[in-house]
């Protein structure tokens, strides 16, 4: 129950509320999809072949840490191919009749999104092998001496799974996959432009250095980056220490802001500080083994490795060497310590 819950925590996911804030600012063709480049250009041309050819698109899978736009691409996918999507996750499809209850109304052509897909326990995945390669179900009714197998053709549907852990991926459903992508967090540069745009959606005033502010700061995530913006936007329009800037987020509404919201310089999570800090106070700022820090902070090994260590190395925070998990001077400033201060303290 307890490895269930970390695994919900780090997947990101919004609350219904939010849910719908999301879905407001979710960017509906490729035209408002900003960053991931390389992976837009491809898509494009793969939907444009498929159209060409009138065919489904080849099944899609998306991985990387939460909030990059896996779920967006997909709905973007169904847009540009004239489709519709049907949304599911790995933990809801518990029993094959799940599968083929979701897979039987499905449209040719049509999308299903399954988000979380490493969550698909064994027999449902077995079934999603068929369903996928040869457009097939194989369902057994009854049980005991009654029982038979019916077969049931599907239509040719595009399967886009999302996972922030692809290391959890069986390598036959992997192997199923005729497109695989993996996200990468956005330069303040790109994130910059996703607030401008979210702010002119919602009706929020706010200016280029408080954009500038917010981008800095948002973990390479749209997702943050629009949480922080409506976050900012409670403190432009009620703090009353901020009133002269009229409710237009400023550079200086946002650092008020963020301050009081904890979000440090470069945005950094809770869990971020907390793998910092551990490997600076516990390891003499390593290397350190990862299944050992793993314990030491509390979290799964995989997700450190794929959710929250990804961002670290990016930042030049924390470094992989053969030997374990190494915090680098940058790191050690971060947190305001220098690394001898720390090696003499252990010794006490
Ligand atoms: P994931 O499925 O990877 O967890 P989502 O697709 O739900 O992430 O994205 C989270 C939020 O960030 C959505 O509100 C979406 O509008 C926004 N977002 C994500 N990627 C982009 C992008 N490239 N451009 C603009 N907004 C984005």
């Amino acid at each position: 129950m307890k490895q269930q819950r970390k695994s919900d925590n780090t997947t990101g996911n919004p609350a219904p509320a939010e849910k719908e804030f999301e879905n407001k600012l979710r960017p509906a063709g490729f035209d408002d999809f900003s960053g991931q480049q390389k992976i837009v250009d491809n898509l494009k041309i793969f939907i444009a072949a498929a159209k060409k050819r009138g065919e489904s698109l080849d099944h899609v899978l998306l991985t990387g840490p939460p909030g990059l736009g896996k779920t967006t691409l997909s709905f973007i996918i169904a847009n540009e191919m004239g489709t519709e999507i049907k949304i599911t996750s790995g933990p809801v499809l518990d029993k094959p009749a799940d599968l083929a209850g979701i897979l039987t109304n499905l449209n040719e052509g049509d999308v299903l999104f399954i988000d979380e897909i490493h969550r698909v326990n064994a027999v449902v995945e077995e079934y999603l092998y068929s369903a996928m390669e040869d457009f097939r179900l194989d369902i057994m009714i009854d049980s005991g001496p009654s029982a038979r197998s019916i077969q049931l053709s599907l239509p040719r549907f595009t399967l886009v799974g999302a996972t922030t852990r692809a290391g959890l991926l069986t390598a036959p459903l992997r192997a199923r996959f005729g497109i695989t992508n993996r996200l990468d967090y956005y330069t303040p540069e790109v994130l910059f432009g996703i607030i401008v745009r979210s702010a002119v959606i919602l009706g929020i005033e706010i200016d280029k250095e408080g954009a500038h502010e917010i981008a800095k700061r948002s973990r390479g995530t749209p997702r943050i980056a629009n949480r922080l913006l409506k976050r900012c936007r409670d403190f432009a329009e009620a703090d009353a220490r901020l009133t002269h800037h009229r409710g237009t987020i400023t550079k200086e509404v946002a650092q008020h802001a963020l301050k009081a919201l904890e979000v440090d310089e470069h945005g950094l999570d809770e869990m971020d500080k907390r793998l910092l800090r551990t490997i600076i106070e516990k390891y003499r700022g390593g290397p350190v083994g990862l299944s050992t820090l793993a314990v030491a902070v509390g979290e799964e090994a995989g997700t450190i490795e794929e959710v929250y260590e990804p961002y670290l190395i990016l930042e030049g925070f924390l470094q992989r060497t053969p030997r374990g998990r190494e915090a680098t001077d940058l790191a050690y400033k971060h947190f305001g310590t220098t690394r001898t201060a720390s090696a003499q303290d252990s010794l006490f």
